[in-house]
């Protein structure tokens, strides 16, 4: 998921038990120190934070093929797992509801 952020979630799916890690420490090697050698002196509790969590996953949200593929009404392109948008009454992409991050030049 992209929220700008440094961070890993790891999901049991058997369980649905999850963990999230991110990198906590503001520390950062010197000028010319070796960042592996660096970061392998200071202990985990300082380098990262990890917290339990809930993930409310959808057979959409894992990786491999699309489980549903849906056609935009506008463009026509296909658009995968649950990323459609219903505008009108309308089946669009993102793209075509106005929440486009390009714009056609030709
Ligand atoms: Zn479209």
């Amino acid at each position: 998921m992209d929220f700008g952020k440094i961070a890993a979630t790891f999901v049991n799916l058997d369980t649905k038990e999850a963990v999230r890690i991110w990198r906590h420490t503001r520390r950062h090697p010197a000028e010319g120190e070796d960042m592996i050698t660096f970061y392998e002196k200071l202990p985990d509790d300082e380098i990262f934070r990890i917290q339990r969590v809930n993930v409310d996953l959808k057979p959409c949200d894992l990786p491999g093929p699309p489980v549903e593929i849906q056609i935009c009404e506008n463009c026509g392109e296909d658009i995968t797992d649950s990323r459609h948008v219903v505008k009108d009454g309308k089946i669009l992409c993102k793209a075509c509801a106005g929440g486009s991050y390009y714009t056609v030049l030709e």
